[in-house]
């Protein structure tokens, strides 16, 4: 477990949103789960039980909550998260190290891969890759040359670099040696 049954109650305590899909709060007389900040009435604690997805909830038995409607959650973002995307994005011509973005936001780095995981079911590298070939293509697009634009994604290997880019768009068009 990630988090320790103390800190999440805390959470839930301080309706903190910044949890809000990360873990989510079983109320067992209830039968009702919800997102850590639900307004409701606190339960107590010998009450709650945690999961970490919607859908392990549901498979014990639980219901949406309707006052903070759980099953929304996956459409919400923490605060961070769009601080690490950008920082992908800039960084579209280097690899960029899970521990770099950890520090960047201070958050754990466990956090940070289980919200790739959990959102786009993939590893934080494969994200990236999506965006570093997605500039690719734009460069490709424009005219640049397949070596030139191989080094400018950050792939030392042009044999690789073809390879990443084959399995995400297919053959490169027109392509310039
Ligand atoms: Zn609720």
């Amino acid at each position: 477990m990630k988090y320790s049954f103390d800190f999440m109650y805390k959470k839930m305590r301080e309706n903190d949103t910044s949890f809000d899909g990360l873990f989510f709060p079983c109320v067992k007389t209830t039968k009702i789960f919800c997102l850590p900040s639900c307004k409701a009435r606190l339960p107590l604690k010998n009450n709650v039980e945690f999961v970490f997805s919607s859908s392990e909830a549901i498979k014990y038995g639980y219901n949406p909550c309707k006052r903070c409607h759980p099953l929304n959650a996956p459409f919400y973002n923490p605060d961070w998260v769009e601080d690490v995307k950008a920082h992908l994005s800039e960084n579209f011509d280097r690899r960029v190290p899970d521990t770099e973005l950890a520090n960047l936001v201070n958050q754990d780095i466990s956090t940070i891969r289980r919200y790739f995981k959990d959102q786009y079911g993939m590893l934080i590298k494969d994200f990236h890759r999506t965006i570093r070939l997605n500039k690719a293509k734009e460069l490709l697009s424009n005219g640049g040359k397949v070596t030139e634009v191989a080094s400018l994604v950050g792939y030392q290997s042009v044999k690789g670099f073809k390879l990443a880019y084959k399995k995400q768009y297919g053959e490169i068009e027109n392509e310039k040696p």
